[in-house]
């Protein structure tokens, strides 16, 4: 089976992150197991998901780990042209979801294990499949969590996360939090007595302004990302039931998108002083209002040197290297936080197809990115 047909395989298997991916992993597991690999299935507590871990080659030996998510983007108000989870050759392009993100490498890395088995290794190739990334890298961190344990240390990650194939070495981490206003209702004709959530929201969202206004003066910047700077950003506000009652909650969902040199958890304690004085003003008042900020999930950003040697490996696999940072977020950073090793990214594919209707990934990506992965195998022969 070539890496084409294998994602013929993957893309059938409806994988959103809201369902199972275990009929995925059989597949896999089955797969690296007739090729004589060693594989470890870890389920989530559940049971309704599972992390995929494989080797070939030596025990012993650190490795390179070739790393990637099973779970994609949903589909459901999306124009597709047709069955998003039915492989569409066309032309010179490969439709599906989860072609671009990121089954194209996925399909990729099975190929190349399979190609591994053909000969001997004289290190070892592994591949680590995670569920749950999509909604903010979820399943990869129990199995690292082991992995730590165990002492796994493999030389190189390499998360082929979409780049068309470029070596990105970095992104931005994401903390994604919620700020819960706690008011007093009240009769809109005598608000003063109450307190409005609402403005206490608002007050909140001047902070984070504020907070975003010096990360642009003074914070660091990279001039390699589009946006340069950390960014805070409120994506979603909820309150209020009637004009004419003074809201007594209100919820506002925001995330801090941070250079790997700035710390994510460091603004976001700075934002809950923020909120805490903020409280403190009304507590005389009105006892028992307030803000409470909670974390609902992060993820560390990415950075590689560009002199790594992670990078002048992966540099000799391809023909034009070209070095980029990526926008979007991706396990990376969690691999190097609990390994201790290099992570990469590279894959097949670009971004700007993913999570849209009539995501594709091209023919010639899929056959750069397989040239790549045998120039990689050979290297561990
Ligand atoms: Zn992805």
């Amino acid at each position: 089976m070539n890496s084409v047909a294998i994602l013929d395989k993957l893309v059938g298997f409806a994988t959103v992150s809201t369902e199972s991916n275990l009929a995925l992993i059989d597949f896999a597991g089955a797969f690296l197991r007739d090729l004589g690999a060693r594989i470890e299935v870890l389920p989530n507590q559940q049971g309704t998901k599972a992390n995929l871990l494989a080797t070939l080659g030596p025990t012993g030996e650190a490795g390179v780990l070739l790393a990637g998510h099973t779970d994609v983007v949903p589909v459901a108000g999306q124009s597709w042209s047709t069955d998003p989870f039915v492989l569409r050759e066309a032309g010179t392009r490969l439709y599906g979801r989860g072609t671009a993100d990121m089954k194209g490498f996925l399909a990729a890395a099975l190929n190349a294990a399979q190609l591994a088995a053909s000969g001997v290794l004289t290190t070892p190739l592994h591949l680590a499949f995670s569920y749950d990334e999509e909604i903010g890298c979820v399943g990869v961190r129990p199995m690292l969590e082991m992995l730590a344990e165990r002492g796994f240390r493999p030389r190189f990650c390499i998360i082929g996360e979409p780049t068309s194939m470029q070596i990105a070495l970095g992104h931005k981490g994401k903390t994604a939090a919620r700020a819960t206003c706690h008011g007093v209702a009240a009769h809109s004709a005598l608000a003063p007595s109450g307190l409005n959530a609402i403005h206490l929201a608002c007050d909140l969202i001047a902070r984070l302004r504020d907070r975003q206004a010096e990360l642009v003066r003074h914070g660091h910047r990279d001039e390699s990302y589009e946006v340069p700077y950390t960014t805070i950003h409120v994506g979603k506000i909820q309150g209020g039931v009637a004009l004419n009652i003074v809201p007594d909650h209100a919820v506002l969902d925001f995330e801090i998108r941070n250079l790997a040199q700035d710390d994510g958890a460091a603004i976001l304690a700075a934002i809950g002083a923020d909120a805490a004085e903020l409280s403190a003003a009304h507590r005389h008042d009105h006892p028992g209002s307030g803000i409470a900020v909670e974390r609902v999930t992060a993820y560390p950003g990415l950075e590689v040197a560009p002199d790594a040697e992670i990078v002048r490996f992966l540099s000799a696999l391809l023909d034009a290297p070209a070095l980029t940072k990526i926008a979007f977020g991706t396990e990376g950073g969690l691999y190097t936080g609990h390994l201790g090793v290099p992570a990469i990214v590279c894959g097949p594919g670009s971004m700007d197809q993913g999570h849209k209707p009539d995501e594709f990934v091209s023919l010639e990506q899929m056959a750069l990115c397989d040239l790549t992965l045998q120039r990689l195998v050979d290297r561990l022969r």
